[in-house]
């Protein structure tokens, strides 16, 4: 049903790197597919194949008014011939931001929870409430990360590579938990947290290989330093950094996941982290649905994503 994209790989230089005699490159998922992007795709494969042998025509998740699974989920229901649902956290905002207004416009039905019920988005009686409503439907957690996703996100690592280390962001855990399986011990893997307070990721990281193969990890990091605020939040050294890096490279880093850890990786290649002859391949999830949002929501404290 689906074929797997075979992802580019670019390699990055910078004076920085050389002087540190390490070497960089991307791995771009940001190109496997226009709207399903990035680790979304992955993790969405292994699901929609289930959702498809169960005979269900409606999918069902989770997601904040920015999300950019909500995006990818309302794109995948529509190329794969889903109806879709997406729960949104919060209030309904007039007009539509510009990822909400895609998913619309994919065919999405939206449904807006409030704060306080969002936190029960797992509960059965929440489910069931919600199945009682819009019918009977594949639900995919918030994020899109379940032992499906997982599987899905062994699928995004080369079979075979040299690297000494591997770098992720990490959101709810469930591509770095795939990467994690497909590269057993051969690198050490970097999760670059996208969120404050990421130690808890540990635990989830976990339970998601648990769940898949019973095993955990030990080669593997969070980096908590990073986060820049907090989830989405953003100042105008992480934006200069996107924007130098875009002109320098050509390659366009998002302000929520993807533009955080190259700052991180950067940072840390600068602070003597890695040794002298690293290979580091660092996963450029996607995520660039996102810039229009962020310009937006950013406009009044002047930070801007340059696109094009
Ligand atoms: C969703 C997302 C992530 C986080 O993935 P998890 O599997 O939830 O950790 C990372 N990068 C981008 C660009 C994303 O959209």
């Amino acid at each position: 049903m689906i074929a797997n994209p075979a992802p580019a790989i670019t390699s990055i230089t910078h004076p920085q790197l050389d002087a540190s005699n390490l070497s960089l490159s991307l791995l771009r998922l940001d190109e496997v597919h226009p709207l399903i992007s990035g680790n979304k795709w992955y993790k969405l494969k292994y699901n929609l194949i289930k959702a498809r042998e169960e005979g269900h025509r409606t999918l069902l998740t989770f997601g904040g008014a920015f999300s950019n699974h909500i995006y990818a989920t309302a794109a995948a229901g529509k190329e794969f011939g889903f109806r879709t649902v997406g729960v949104i956290r919060g209030e309904k905002n007039d007009p539509f931001n510009p990822t909400l207004q895609f998913a619309v416009d994919q065919g999405m039905q939206l449904v807006y929870v409030s704060r306080e019920d969002y936190r029960k988005k797992n509960s059965p009686a929440f489910q069931d409430w919600l199945t009682s409503q819009l019918g009977q439907c594949y639900v995919i957690p918030e994020g899109g990360s379940n032992a499906l996703a997982v599987m899905g996100c062994t699928e995004i690592l080369p079979h075979e590579h040299s690297y000494q280390y591997i770098a992720s962001c990490v959101g709810t855990g469930g591509t770095l938990a795939g990467l994690l399986e497909s590269n057993q011990d051969q690198a050490t893997v970097l999760g670059f947290a996208a969120l404050k307070g990421g130690s808890f990721l540990y635990e989830e990281v976990n339970q998601l290989t648990r769940v898949y193969s019973k095993k955990t990890y030990q080669n593997y990091q969070i980096v908590e330093d990073y986060h820049f605020g907090g989830y989405a939040r953003a100042n105008v050294e992480l934006v200069d950094f996107i924007n130098t890096f875009k002109r320098e490279h050509g390659i366009q880093l998002d302000p929520i996941y993807t533009g955080k850890m190259l700052y991180g990786i950067f940072d840390m290649a600068s602070a003597g982290y890695f040794p002298s002859g690293s290979h580091i391949l660092a996963v450029h999830s996607g995520g660039l649905q996102g810039i229009r949002g962020f310009n937006e929501r950013y406009r009044k404290k002047k930070l801007r994503i340059i696109v094009n």
